[in-house]
């Protein structure tokens, strides 16, 4: 039996929301006692030194409501116009409820390129740390408004888990219309939720494709989808209801829900990813010192570089050389070719003045680096 593990053993949190808990379709308007209740959730958290993201859907489901559309399928330029309107005001109403717990939320559209291609990966990514660093909660959702069909992503379970790994976040909480994964659809009496998901087995997905075509609005296929981006890049992930008022209260207090595990401690998994995933494009020669700063967990700075190899962009992954040419490991590097060419060699101090822009301190941060043997 695997243990079940607590909120309080997070640190850097995704809440998704769904649209079907934020509106309230017949009124025409956000359930707003419910979202005050999350926000005192994710203020209590906030407050705790935790990093806290919020994706929330809603914007086309408000938009429809907020313009009276009728209900039934809408047209892709319908449900684009109905998010323009929607957008607007859920991120009006995210302002204010954590403004009341004097929280700055910030919010972040993004589409499928933003997270699907290396170098706009690495520019959001930036941006959301930068919001965190300000103690700020980015409340993101695809840009419905410009994704057309071919290019977005559709649901924000994929959305939130491309999200949580782009952040390295160690939990996304997938608050939603059902409090977790059942073994067979709850109609049949006898279902059992299950509590902990331990591997995407094709057991348990068979599991998700039988309750989605039985009762889950939002789609248990998404969510398993979810569950695998998430878990195999190191970040946990729990389904829980977001039927009940402060609802990560609720999961902290033990609400039923459904924990995927991710195979190995987060760090490992997401080092595991990059040295798994991507075609290195270069390479990197470092010196002696350099070496035995990454052995002992530092991240890979311009002055140990002795040789820049290859025609990489910044966020490429490139192999990194000791002095004897021998592989210590891969990285995600940041910056081009030509000015980690530049840079090399000199301290990080002077790279301002040597590129004309501060790019980062490291050449490789130490959580984009995977070393031989890890
Ligand atoms: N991005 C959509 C919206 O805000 C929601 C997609 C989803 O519900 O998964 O309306």
């Amino acid at each position: 039996m695997h243990k079940t593990p607590s909120l309080k053993d997070f640190r850097r949190i995704v809440v998704k929301v769904g649209s079907s808990l934020l509106v309230d379709s017949a009124a025409g308007k956000l359930n707003d006692d419910w979202l005050t209740s999350l926000a005192a959730d994710i203020a209590a958290l906030h407050q705790e030194k935790r990093d806290l993201l919020v994706v929330s859907s809603g914007a086309i489901a408000l938009g429809r409501a907020v313009l009276k559309l009728p209900s039934g399928p809408l047209k892709l330029e319908d449900s684009q116009a109905a998010a323009a309107v929607g957008q607007i005001a859920l991120a009006r109403s995210w302002s204010e409820v954590l403004g009341a717990h004097a929280i700055t939320a910030g919010q972040v559209l993004v589409t499928l390129g933003d997270t699907e291609e290396r170098r706009r990966y690495l520019n959001a990514r930036e941006t959301i740390d930068k919001l965190l660093e300000w103690r700020a909660v980015p409340v993101i959702n695809e840009n419905d408004t410009v994704a057309t069909s071919e290019i977005r992503y559709g649901d924000n379970d994929r959305l939130a888990a491309r999200v949580a790994t782009m952040v390295s976040a160690d939990l996304l909480v997938l608050l939603s219309d059902v409090d977790g994964l059942y073994d067979k659809p709850p109609s049949a009496g006898d279902a059992k939720r299950v509590d902990v998901v331990a591997r995407i087995s094709p057991e348990i997905e068979a599991m998700a494709g039988a309750s989605e075509s039985q009762f889950a609005r939002g789609g248990m296929l998404t969510k398993i989808e979810a569950g695998k981006i998430a878990t195999s890049a190191g970040t946990h992930m729990v389904i829980a209801s977001g039927r009940v008022p402060h609802p990560l209260q609720a999961i902290a207090q033990g609400a039923p829900c459904t924990w995927f595990l991710t195979p190995a401690n987060p760090v490992t998994a997401r080092k595991k990813w990059i040295a798994g995933s991507l075609e290195p494009r270069g390479a990197l020669v470092i010196d002696a010192g350099a070496v035995k700063a990454l052995r002992s967990g530092k991240s890979l700075l311009p002055a140990g570089v002795v040789k820049v190899e290859g025609a990489f962009g910044r966020g490429d992954a490139v192999v990194v050389r000791g002095p004897d040419g021998h592989e210590i490991g891969r990285g995600l590097i940041a910056y081009d070719a030509e000015d980690a060419d530049k840079i090399k060699g000199r301290s990080s101090a002077d790279v301002p003045a040597i590129l004309g822009f501060s790019g980062r301190t490291e050449m490789i941060h130490r959580d984009d680096l995977v070393l031989g043997g890890e």
